[in-house]
């Protein structure tokens, strides 16, 4: 529009006017376009972002530019382009040569070989039966029996047998970034009880570390394990909270947002979301108010198997915040009219159990992505006590009640600035009464000075 000087006649209003054409040329293919709220804001802030990034892009370009002798080659259309975010179209008029033919192809490639880098896998345990994860029956249940299978010997730690694998485990083991269980094993002929310190899930079985060695052939030997339910609650409440926060988010900010990443530790969770701006407080705020308005509906959570294509057909696309699920099997994770996810987490029954969500921060972490940390369960109420007593640390420091620590702030901010005015003025006065003074003493300076002072 800008090169053809169509911008000019149109302006951003018939800018929006064309968006509109479209939605409705489109439905026709895919069906009436629902009400975006968002959908004009996103465009205006987009708009805005490259026009501003416009001069800046263009210096960083010149200086590749001036590089390269002038010529551009694939790795540096690609590098502007992705990494300083000038559109091809802008690349090319500076350069003055055409957009390379395999550019969109290159890229395209580039992204699926990153998408399909996979991790190395340490063991082998494809020999092995699939891990009964008790957990997805049962998820109140802290105590169960079990078989061992094998003991692997542990790579990372200098190779002391200390991989327990079993035939059926309760442990939840690190995925969806939601943290491990903790847990204390009696092992069948060994006094003293194990500690589980992390479990992974590797192919289809749970390797749960134990605290020290298992020295000898423990094949077929029982078990009873109990799982730290205090961790498992926290950890349960951070992830139940995640799928709270989530659906506030999109309630909040609109239909734009999916989930981009997530983790949840015992300490604090976060959750990346797709969103074109940095969050304002007023923003936080409604999304902190909507959790804990979800939380205190006590809306009840279901979590059912499901067939794929059944669930698809059901819930959409919206299903995978996650990520895609493999198999024909999806674990759907139904919050009653709040949120729908395929989900394989631990989460509560009720959203009361999440007890308070409180938000500490959000960051603008890149180009479209916002991350929010919040606490929920006990760790909200540490957090919140965190806050009061900085609050009364105050007030009896300064001996006001809570209603004056604003005003008295202010009050005081106000006479430290008032005050350093003063000083400067009298520092200059001073500065200026003695440089009088040395220029009356006449050659005697050095006295009358120091006494000056
Ligand atoms: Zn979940």
């Amino acid at each position: 529009m800008k090169r053809t000087g169509w911008w000019e006649i149109f302006g951003m209003e018939g800018f929006l006017k064309i968006f509109e054409y479209h939605k409705k040329d489109l439905a026709g293919i895919y069906g009436e376009f629902p009400e975006y709220k968002s959908f004009d804001g996103i465009i205006k802030v987009e708009f805005d972002r490259w026009k501003n990034s416009d001069e800046e892009s263009v210096k960083k370009l010149d200086k590749i530019i001036k590089q390269r002798k002038g010529k551009l080659n694939l790795d540096d259309w690609i590098v502007c382009m992705q990494s300083h975010g000038i559109p091809a179209d802008l690349i090319s008029e500076i350069v003055k040569a055409p957009i390379p033919q395999n550019l969109y192809y290159e890229i395209a490639m580039r992204q699926e070989r990153t998408a399909k880098a996979t991790e190395t896998i340490l063991y082998n345990t494809t020999h092995l039966k699939e891990t009964d994860n008790l957990f997805y029956k049962d998820h109140t249940l802290m105590e169960f029996d079990a078989t061992i299978l094998d003991v692997y010997k542990n790579v990372l730690q200098k190779d002391i047998p200390n991989l327990m694998i079993l035939d059926q485990s309760a442990v939840y083991p690190t995925s969806g970034g939601q943290q491990h269980d903790n847990a204390t094993v009696t092992v069948e002929g060994v006094d003293e009880p194990f500690k589980v310190i992390d479990a992974v899930k590797v192919g289809k079985v749970v390797l749960h570390t134990l605290d020290r060695p298992l020295e000898g052939d423990f094949k077929g030997k029982r078990v009873n394990v109990t799982i730290d339910p205090i961790r498992r609650k926290q950890l349960q409440a951070h992830h139940t909270g995640t799928h709270i926060i989530f659906a506030s988010c999109r309630k909040v900010l609109g239909p734009h947002v999916w989930q981009n990443g997530a983790k949840k530790t015992t300490e604090v969770a976060h959750l990346d979301i797709t969103h074109y701006q940095s969050l304002s407080k007023e923003e936080e705020r409604a999304i902190e108010n909507a959790a804990n308005r979800i939380i205190n509906q006590c809306t009840d959570i279901h979590k059912s198997f499901m067939d794929k294509a059944e669930a698809e057909k059901e819930y959409g696309f919206h299903l995978y915040q996650g990520g895609v699920v493999p198999g024909n099997q999806l674990r759907v994770v139904n919050i009653e009219g709040v949120d729908t996810e395929a989900c394989c987490g631990t989460h509560a029954d009720n959203t009361a159990e999440v007890g308070w969500i409180k938000l500490i921060k959000t960051q603008r972490i890149s180009d479209g992505i916002v991350r929010l940390y919040y606490v929920a369960f006990e760790r909200a109420i540490d957090v919140m006590n965190g806050e009061m007593d900085i609050m009364n640390q105050l007030c009896d420091t300064w001996g006001v009640d809570q209603t004056q620590i604003l005003p008295t702030a202010i009050r005081f901010f106000n006479e430290y600035k008032k005050l350093s005015t003063v000083t400067k003025k009298q520092d200059q006065q001073i500065l200026n009464l003695q440089v009088k003074y040395v220029i009356n003493a006449g050659g005697d300076t050095k006295f009358h000075f120091v006494k000056s002072e």
